[in-house]
């Protein structure tokens, strides 16, 4: 009786007790003696394994890597599609949930820094409000222990993570995430509802409330070197030159039916971007969220590039997008070209009406004049 759980692409992980499978936006596919007995997408299907299967999950599952991607075998996972049948579709989380990228990871951790380097937590907790779709890979004790009497250290924001050292020995991961991460200068500003409260010894604190789905990771820093967080480049480095992303281009695995979309907001390859900057980085390059990789031209691979670099740079400056939150609760600076906020107006280039579409499990916002 095993049941195998297969994912095209990006290798599975475990760090601690978290289940990790990073593929964005595709299927998982649950097989039996060979034969596909039910198919997720890939987010929704993981987050109910952690959430109906998790405890079985840490005794009897064995991961292992293949050629294809990741396999995992467990028992459980037979008792979970047939649940799965049963049930009809995962619900909760939601593709529509909106998630902080790079630039609001990037100012956040900026603040978190300048806010919190230096001091030593005094409380911890794992939060009062339990959320199905929040991933944590330590138990409520771990949590309200490890924590206490460390220091924060250098705080920083790459892809979609912030990494907040507690020294020593720890590393706090808040990241593929939605939702708010805030200061308070005393506990009368704590929201009613949050996922993760650190207080510490002058009386601040920080909340995590996380919306849609998140991650809060507690990890030593041996854990955090294999973690797929730190892997990618960000377009904010020098390592992400013109040649390194046309190379990128060139030799995506499966290039002729994956679309320009999966290769910018799946990793590993570009870190950082999601749905929400996708848009506008799309339009800007004037390239069709669903052309195909291969059909990418070279003058349309160098508009894809600039067109990168300039909406992450320009966002990064003006402290994300407007419909985020900092650390203090205040908006970003950063309005996209292309929400839901933009659909049936005139685009600003050639005044079409901009179009929406559902693809690759996201609104997809495009200007039918322009994007071809
Ligand atoms: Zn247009």
């Amino acid at each position: 009786m095993t049941a195998e759980v297969s994912a095209s692409g990006a290798p599975a992980e475990r760090i601690g007790h978290h289940v990790w499978l990073h593929l964005m936006d595709g299927k998982a596919v649950i097989t039996h003696a060979g034969k596909a007995i039910a198919q997720h997408p890939l987010r929704a299907w993981i987050l109910a394994v952690s959430r109906i299967a998790e405890p079985l999950l840490l005794r009897d599952t064995v991961w292992e890597e293949q050629e294809s991607g990741a396999l995992v075998r467990s028992r459980a996972l037979m008792h979970l599609a047939r649940r799965h049948r049963r049930a009809g579709r995962v619900r909760g989380g939601g593709e529509g949930a909106r998630m902080i990228e790079l630039p609001e990871v990037v100012t956040l951790a900026r603040q978190m820094n300048e806010a919190l380097n230096g001091k030593r937590v005094a409380s911890a907790n794992r939060g009062n409000s339990p959320h199905k779709w929040v991933f944590y890979n330590r138990p409520p004790e771990e949590f309200a222990k490890i924590p206490v009497g460390k220091t924060v250290g250098e705080v920083r924001g790459e892809a979609k993570w912030i990494f907040a050292p507690l020294e020593p020995g720890f590393v706090l991961l808040i990241g593929e995430t939605g939702g708010r991460v805030l200061f308070h200068q005393d506990e009368r500003t704590i929201p009613q509802r949050y996922h993760l409260l650190l207080g510490f010894e002058d009386g601040t604190c920080l909340t995590v409330a996380v919306q849609g789905w998140g991650s809060i990771l507690l990890v030593t820093k041996a854990e955090l070197a294999g973690h797929p967080a730190a892997r990618g480049t960000s377009p904010l480095s020098d390592a992400f030159t013109y040649e390194w992303f046309k190379r990128l281009l060139q030799e995506y695995e499966g290039r002729d039916k994956k679309s320009v979309k999966e290769l910018m907001i799946t990793g590993p390859g570009v870190s950082g971007i999601g749905n929400g900057y996708l848009q506008d980085i799309l339009f800007r390059a004037r390239v069709h969220p669903t052309r195909k990789v291969a059909e990418i031209t070279g003058r349309e691979c160098r508009r894809l590039y600039d067109a990168t670099r300039r909406t992450m740079k320009e966002a990064v400056r003006l402290d994300g997008r407007d419909t985020e939150r900092d650390l203090y609760g205040n908006p970003g600076r950063y309005r996209a070209v292309l929400d839901k906020r933009a659909k049936g107006k005139p685009c600003p280039e050639c005044g079409t009406a901009i179009g929406k579409m559902a693809f690759l499990g996201g609104a997809a916002y495009f200007c039918p004049g322009c994007q071809t």
